[in-house]
């Protein structure tokens, strides 16, 4: 929706979706977090960028602000110190603010901390909430403004060439068009095998979120993270939103909780904290889809031209949006880098889908040399 919003001023946008409603994947089912300095170096200038439409978005878009107070907080205990530290060194390397703690300060900030768990923390009060309903209504308000048509219940079955465009067949519909957006997520190789484009290598990672009853008193808590990523919690509402953090491969596919997940990441917060969970209220599991080296994959793919790769957003795709929809659409109207995007130090080579064709190419041109 983003690079749908960023091109829709610019030509004629047609955006199809293969389920019957928007963002039904990946997108509707992330934790909403806005933290800027602890991604892969490509995902930080993004974020960075993504700040201030974040913050001020046109008024048109939204009905609140996208942006609500949250702050993160990485806690570890006495095995995790190390690595506490190492984590603060690589956030302070790209400009954030935080703060080691010590356990005390951890207890002021999340009382019901377990004092014989917690052995330091590392506090980043600039974190936020995104309302991503809100952030992915925005973008459909925008691209709908300038007249982008949205088709749900279009899979995309068919991608070929024809007169330098293309020709995209769905399960009702033939379309012609200059240009090919893959956004496919999770299915993002999939849509490439379909227009006989080398896949990427996408690996997709289920993660299970669940919300467990909470209280008024935890909703001024920031994110708590366990720093080796063995679970976290945050208020939502009046509930916890909880998770295993896992990483676990996975097809592209509908993914679905798994129960031993859900209370494996019980037990581990209720031995970090006191909050003693028994009880689910909703559960659901998602599909985080990394690249090979997890940066992002953005831009023209080198063999094939007219086709753009918008993938590989991982976990900080909801957060990223507005600077990578920027940056698409640049590229794809050969326009320099916008200033946001200078200014916030994105490097388009980081991201470029170029950097997974380098190695077959100079593979060839060894050959050749070699002949
Ligand atoms: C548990 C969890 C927590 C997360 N937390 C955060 C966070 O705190 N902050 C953050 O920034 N990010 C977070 N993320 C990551 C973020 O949600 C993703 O990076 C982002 O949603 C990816 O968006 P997407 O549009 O690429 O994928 P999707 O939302 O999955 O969209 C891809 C779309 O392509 C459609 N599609 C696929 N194949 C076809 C086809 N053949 N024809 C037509 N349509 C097709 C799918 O139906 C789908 O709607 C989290 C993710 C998870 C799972």
């Amino acid at each position: 929706m983003s690079a749908a919003a960023h091109l829709a001023p610019h030509g004629s946008v047609v955006l199809v979706e293969m389920e019957s409603s928007l963002a039904y994947h990946t997108t509707g089912r992330s934790a909403s977090l806005l933290v800027v300095n602890y991604g892969g170096k490509g995902s930080v200038p993004l974020a960075r960028a993504s700040r201030s439409f974040l913050e001020d978005p046109p008024n048109y878009t939204i009905d609140v602000p996208l942006l609500s107070d949250r702050g993160i907080l990485w806690v570890a205990d006495e095995f995790g110190l190390v690595d506490l530290e190492k984590f603060a060194e690589k956030g302070r390397a790209s400009g954030a603010g935080s703060e080691l703690i010590g356990p005390d300060e951890v207890s002021t900030l999340v009382p019901a901390m377990n004092r014989d768990y917690v052995a330091g923390g590392l506090y980043d009060p600039s974190a936020r909430d995104i309302d991503v309903a809100g952030l992915h209504q925005a973008f459909v308000r925008v691209a709908r403004r300038y007249g982008a048509e949205i088709r749900t219940d279009s899979s995309v079955v068919g991608l070929r060439r024809q007169n330098g465009g293309w020709v995209v067949t769905t399960r009702t519909d033939t379309i012609t068009c200059d240009v090919v957006v893959n956004a496919a997520g999770a299915w993002g190789d999939e849509i490439a095998r379909l227009a006989g484009i080398e896949p990427i290598g996408l690996q997709s990672m289920r993660r299970t979120v669940f919300t467990v009853p909470g209280h008024e008193e935890y909703a001024g808590w920031p994110m708590v993270v366990d720093v080796h990523h063995h679970f976290y919690f945050r208020p939502d509402g009046v509930q916890l939103l909880c998770s295993l953090a896992e990483e676990a491969p996975s097809a592209p596919t509908d993914p679905q909780p798994r129960m031993e997940d859900i209370a494996l990441a019980i037990e581990r917060i209720n031995q970090a904290t006191t909050l003693d969970i028994r009880t689910v209220n909703s559960e659901w599991t998602g599909l985080r889809t990394f690249a090979p080296d997890r940066e992002l994959v953005i831009g023209e793919e080198p063999n094939a031209k007219g086709f753009f790769w918008l993938v590989g957003q991982g976990g900080v795709g909801i957060m990223t949006s507005p600077a990578y929809g920027s940056l698409l659409a640049s590229q794809i109207l050969r326009q320099s880098l916008p200033k946001h995007l200078a200014d916030a130090r994105v490097d388009p080579a980081t991201t470029s889908p170029a950097r997974f064709r380098h190695c077959r190419l100079g593979r060839i041109a060894r050959r050749l040399f070699s002949r």
